[in-house]
């Protein structure tokens, strides 16, 4: 995979079975993230938390013995993939801390900008960090003197911050649900059967519990669930800032089922689709996805250009993670090993590939490889993003600029790299074209190099840790 995931990030509170329904959700979750897993309890005057390496299923392997140990009515979790700092069960969240206000336990989607700034600013002062991630720093502008007395200490520390931030507060009395001025990920509020209130990532975890879609929380909001029920406040003021909702959520990251930014994923990848197929229209047979991002773009294309779709590629989903080798035969095995190339379906065919995007393009020319070995007469790819040129600052962790294969290239040499017949990504105007929020609502750095939020330093996933550390995954649970 050449681009990865974010985080997910699930909250309820009031519910009787918070922590089996958090589970759940979490379950639903976990294409945001696999390398580890979290629940945070709160029993009301303290808060329990376990995390873990590895799928939510493996982090609580042990079944209902965890959950029944967390058993609560508030609970919060949270799914990880690694946008700033290691892979190390330290950095896994939720992040339970203890301040002079008491417990908190903090959940993060996002990436922090200015994290190393004011990392820097508090270790100069002494304080003593326990991860290498960007989220604890937050915990510490909660806890300074200055910043507790505020009338809203939250609210402060939020203004402190720059860059993408959806978050998950977990106080032994409360959950509180904080989104970016910018609102660059999801987050969002829903209902269950029961009356009681839930905040997620994506839409598709209320499906899981059976709960119903209220409303997304804004930009700049932050959302109480407590004993009172749900209220809101705003810490910047509503409006003042125009959005940047993070539109390669709707290209790759979020799933089919879900709604983000007021829109459903799968009917505007479809419409992406046909986008495509209006602005590359090829003579081919059969219309092929790249599975599983690729395949509402795929459909969408099938049925503006009126070419029959069918699925060239099987997807194994019992694959975990394999090894980057640096040699491209070994790579392309490895490809195979994801994919499996249907040969009836190709063989003696024009064939057109629909991919949600290319980043680095080795994983993309290992899946032509396969289908010119399984006897593609023709192959002709389409793309359902512009070409990927820029890194991103906002929680995606993108390779460096020089590694991305269209950052230096031209259409031309994108093809003989890949040795397609024909390539055609979308253009950025049609793409935005398709989306229902007015164009200047998305972000689209990593396409443009217009970054909302200024990035003033250069950083990457690794610039929290300065030191060699040696952290060993265990099992040891922070129960
Ligand atoms: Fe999303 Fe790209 Fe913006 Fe990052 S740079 S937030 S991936 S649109």
């Amino acid at each position: 995979m050449d681009k990865k995931e974010n985080c997910g990030l699930f909250g309820i509170f009031g519910d009787a079975e918070a922590v089996q329904k958090t589970f759940f959700a979490l379950h639903s979750l976990q294409h945001r993230g696999q390398e580890s897993a979290g629940i945070a309890t709160s029993n009301g005057s303290s808060i329990s938390c376990h995390t873990g390496m590895g799928h939510v299923s493996r982090v609580f392997r042990s079944g209902r013995n965890t959950l029944d140990q967390l058993k609560s009515s508030i609970a919060i979790g949270h799914v990880r993939y690694s946008t700033t700092g290691s892979r190390n069960l330290a950095n896994a969240q939720p992040l339970l801390s203890e301040y002079s206000r008491g417990q908190v336990a903090v959940a993060h989607n996002g990436n922090l900008i200015n994290a190393s700034l004011l990392r820097d600013e508090y270790e100069a002062y002494g304080h003593i960090f326990k991860t290498t991630n960007d989220t604890e720093i937050i915990i510490h502008l909660l806890a300074k003197p200055s910043h507790v007395a505020k009338p809203d200490p939250l609210g402060h520390v939020l203004n402190h911050l720059q860059g993408a931030y959806s978050l998950l507060f977990l106080f032994p009395d409360r959950i509180e649900a904080a989104r970016d001025p910018y609102g660059i990920r999801p987050l969002c509020i829903g209902k269950t059967k029961e009356g009681t209130y839930c905040v997620a990532s994506e839409t598709c975890a209320f499906a899981t519990i059976e709960a119903e879609y209220i409303r997304d929380i804004a930009p700049g909001e932050i959302v109480t669930l407590s004993e009172q029920g749900l209220s809101s406040r705003y810490f910047v003021k509503p409006g003042s800032i125009t959005p940047a909702h993070c539109i390669f959520e709707h290209v790759y990251f979020a799933k089919q089922s879900s709604s983000i930014f007021g829109e459903n994923v799968h009917e505007l990848r479809k419409r992406f689709g046909a986008q495509i197929a209006r602005e590359h229209p090829v003579k081919a047979d059969v219309v092929i996805p790249v599975p599983d991002s690729g395949t509402s773009a795929a459909i969408g294309y099938s049925q503006e250009s009126g070419i029959p779709f069918d699925m060239g590629f099987i997807r194994s989903h019992y694959v975990g993670r394999t090894f980057i080798s640096p040699e491209q035969n070994l790579r392309d095995l490895a490809v195979k090993l994801k994919l499996a190339v249907v040969a009836e379906v190709v063989k003696g065919k024009r064939v057109v590939v629909v991919d949600d995007s290319i980043v680095r393009g080795t994983t993309t020319r290992g899946k032509i490889n396969a289908l010119r070995q399984a006897g593609a007469k023709e192959i002709h790819m389409r793309v359902s993003c512009p070409p990927v040129k820029f890194p991103c600052f906002y929680g995606v962790d993108f390779p460096t600029r020089q590694e991305l294969l269209a950052s230096e290239r031209d259409m031309q040499q994108i093809k003989e790299f890949l040795d397609v017949d024909s390539i055609g990504y979308i253009s950025l105007e049609g793409m935005l074209s398709c989306a229902s929020l007015p164009k200047d609502h998305y972000c689209t750095a990593c396409w443009t190099g217009n970054y909302r939020i200024p990035v003033q330093t250069v950083v990457n996933k690794f610039t929290m840790e300065r030191y060699q550390m040696q952290l060993f995954d265990d099992e040891s649970a922070q129960l």
